[in-house]
Formats: structure tokens, C-alpha cells, sequence
């Protein structure tokens, strides 16, 4: 767009709400956007949030329509500017689009759906704080999000946009977690623990490196993907003081590895963090083996090393997410030893009612007798390892 200023410094341009078109200028044509647009700020303040304004922005279907309307409350539709701009607007398969705009199958709930599909309350000793495995804790630290996933398996208490989790809840998980020697692994998450003032996080995490018999640290997150100027050197100078210090991030496509994920991930691990992936199977989106492998290698070319595959969870109104459990498992097939080991993450289903994560693997093992197995691999060759005496 002619005549806009790309030098207006973010400050005195955050102060003002572009109107319609200049949001609609800055999505189409990335040379429009004023710096004001690398602000992860100004990118939460004019994130998508209503049907009057995305029905401006892009064609909608009826079903998204519908769906938009309403998705109020809990998980309402958010989405910042910068992932939208990922969207496909003329495609409505697109696997951005279908990640981050509500359809109105997500209200229909089959009776196997659950509020809690992990049985996460069930394990909470005090609120706030999961401890389903002896010797580590999930700590919920917000309930916010910079973009809502249709598909989020803490859809029962994401994206109230309250205040972040108050001080006096964070105490009493702290001194539990003190309480309880054989935790020595902490996974800080939410809702998204980088939406957070860095000043808050950082309070959060000093506290809790104050335990001696904590080990590590760990932070799950979607920020780098769905808000990447978040990541910023503030942040990571911030982060890189507490090693050590990992972060899990969820990715879910690799159209989301971008020029700008790429820097947050750079930055990220040039301060030593190290960095793995964290992706759901959806229908759709990324449950063709072709696209999960090129997931894969991406993230390997950013220094992200894959991590986990979950199951799409059982939580209510997924249905039109979620794929049958052999898709995943010629996932699996498909990536050990026809890709770098590395680019080969876990598949795992988290056990609906609180089991926790189970692995699942391709059977590679066809049989198993008295001092030796008969294995077959990737190329379906068959082999026999003889055990000692
Ligand atoms: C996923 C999860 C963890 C961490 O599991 P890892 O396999 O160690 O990554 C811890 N607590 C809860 C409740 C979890 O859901
Ligand atoms: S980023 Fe995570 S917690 Fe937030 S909406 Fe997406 S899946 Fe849920």
C-alpha cells in the first residue's frame, strides 16, 4: 500500500487500532506492515475475535459461520493477525484455517467425549498443579492462549482470558511441589505460560528453581508458532538465566514453520534451550504421512527435536478432529528408518481417565521364543536375534 509509513516507530503506531481495510492490507501484503506488526503486543491486541471482523477479513463457510457464533466464552475464536495471515482465505481445507477458526461440528458431542480427558482434576492435590507421576508436576499457570486450537484438550478452562493464575494459587504449588522430594521435573503450561508478562514468568520460574531437589524445568508452549515476535531477546535473556531449562513446543503443520518461527527458534536455541515438538494428529490437518514428515524435517532444520505425537484427545466436540489410532501407527511406519531417527517423535494416546501417556508402535517384533526373536524392519525384511545362553 502506498503512503504507509513502515518506519512509524511501534511505539506511537501501538498506540493506534489500524481500522479494517489497513489489517486487511497488512494480511494480503506483508510490505504493508508498519513495524508496529512485529509487536507481540500490538498482535494480541488486534487479534480476530469476531464474526463481523473475519467475515471481513475472508470468505467464510456456512459451517464456520455458524461455528463463530457460537464459540463464546471458553476457547471464543482468537486468532492474532500473523497466523492468520497463514491462512489459505480462498481454501477452506486449509489446515491453518481449520486449527484456528471454529465450525459448527465442534458442537456436535458424541457420549464418549469428556470434559476432562485426561483425568487431569483428578490428579490436581491442590489447584493449578497436576501430579500424576511420582517425580514430576504439570503447573497450570494461565489460562490464556494467543490463539485458541479448536481442538484443545483444555478446552474446560482455556481462554476465559482471566488474570493470570493469582499469586496466593501459585504458593500453594509451590510449596507442594517443596513438599515432595521425588519431584525433580516441573512442566510449566495452561494455557500458553508465554503470554505471560516476562517479569510474572520469570518470578514463577526463580521461585521454583529456590527447591534444591528440582532438577529441571520445562515450559510447554504454542507462542513460537502462533505469536513468534513474543520470543524476543527480553524473553529469551530472561529464560537462558535458569538452565537447565527446556521448552515443548506444539506445532502442528509445516506450513507454520515460517521466516519468523525460524528466528524465535534460532534465538531460542542459541541461548541453550533445548527444543522439542509437541504435535496432535488431526484429521485434515496433518494426518497424511507425506505431511507429517515434512513436519518432521522442519522442525530438525530450526533445531526442534521431535517429540511427542499425541492421539487427539476425547475432549467434547472433537470428533471432526480426530482420526482412528492405526493412522497414527502408519505415521509411526512410515517414519522409522526411512528418515533420521532424530525426525522420529513417540506416538503416544493419553489414557482417557488418567493413565498418562502410552506409547504405541508399529509391531516389530513378530515373535518371541526361548533364546530368540524373529524382528522384521522397515523394508519388512525378516531377521532372527539369538540371545545369549
Ligand atoms: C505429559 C505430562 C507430563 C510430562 O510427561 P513426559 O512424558 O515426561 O513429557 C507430566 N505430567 C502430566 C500430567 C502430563 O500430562
Ligand atoms: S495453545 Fe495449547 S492450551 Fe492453548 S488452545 Fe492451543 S492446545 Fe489449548
Amino acid at each position: 500500500m502506498e503512503g504507509l509509513s513502515i518506519s512509524e516507530p511501534p511505539s506511537s503506531s501501538l498506540a493506534l487500532r489500524p481500522g479494517l481495510s489497513e489489517l486487511a492490507e497488512y494480511i494480503e501484503y506483508p510490505s504493508t506492515r508498519p513495524d508496529s506488526w512485529y509487536d507481540w503486543k500490538w498482535q494480541l491486541k488486534n487479534r480476530i475475535t469476531s464474526l463481523e471482523v473475519i467475515r471481513e477479513l475472508m470468505p467464510l463457510t456456512r459451517r464456520e459461520e455458524e461455528g463463530i457464533k457460537r464459540a463464546t466464552g471458553r476457547l471464543a475464536m482468537a486468532i492474532t493477525p500473523y497466523f492468520f495471515s497463514l491462512i489459505d482465505r480462498q481454501d477452506p481445507k486449509c489446515p491453518i484455517r481449520k486449527q484456528a477458526v471454529p465450525r459448527l461440528e465442534e458442537f456436535s458431542v458424541s457420549s464418549c467425549e469428556m470434559v476432562d480427558p485426561c483425568g487431569e482434576d483428578s490428579h490436581s492435590p491442590v489447584p493449578g498443579l497436576v501430579h500424576r507421576y511420582p517425580d514430576r508436576a504439570l503447573l497450570i499457570v494461565t489460562d490464556s492462549c494467543a490463539m485458541y486450537c479448536r481442538y484443545c484438550t483444555r478446552k474446560r478452562m482455556v481462554g476465559t482470558e482471566h488474570p493470570p493464575m493469582p499469586s496466593d494459587r501459585f504458593e500453594d504449588a509451590y510449596k507442594y511441589i517443596k513438599s515432595k522430594k521425588s519431584i525433580r521435573d516441573v512442566l510449566i503450561s495452561g494455557g500458553d505460560p508465554l503470554m505471560m508478562r516476562t517479569e510474572v514468568l520469570e518470578h514463577y520460574i526463580k521461585t521454583l528453581r529456590t527447591i534444591p531437589h528440582l532438577e529441571i524445568i520445562r515450559i510447554g508452549t504454542r507462542v513460537p508458532v502462533t505469536l513468534p515476535m513474543r520470543v524476543n531477546e527480553e524473553l529469551v535473556g530472561m529464560l537462558k538465566k535458569y538452565h537447565p531449562l527446556y521448552l515443548s513446543i506444539h506445532f502442528s503443520h509445516p506450513r507454520e514453520i515460517t521466516p519468523e518461527v525460524t528466528k524465535a527458534c534460532g534465538l531460542l536455541a542459541d541461548a541453550g534451550i533445548p527444543l522439542g515438538s509437541q504435535t496432535v494428529l488431526l484429521k485434515g490437518v496433518n494426518d497424511r504421512p507425506a505431511t507429517m514428515k515434512k513436519l518432521m524435517h522442519e522442525l530438525l532444520k530450526v533445531r526442534v527435536r521431535p517429540y511427542y505425537i499425541y492421539q487427539c484427545d476425547m475432549a467434547m466436540g472433537t470428533g471432526h478432529f480426530r482420526t482412528p489410532v492405526s493412522v497414527g501407527i502408519n505415521i509411526m511406519e512410515e517414519l522409522r528408518g526411512h528418515t533420521t531417527g532424530y525426525a522420529v517423535p513417540t506416538f503416544v494416546v493419553d489414557a482417557p481417565g488418567g493413565g498418562g501417556k502410552i506409547p504405541i508402535t508399529p509391531t516389530y517384533m513378530l515373535s518371541q521364543a526361548k533364546g530368540k526373536v524373529t524382528l522384521r524392519n522397515y523394508e519388512n525384511r525378516i531377521f532372527t536375534y539369538t540371545e545369549p545362553e
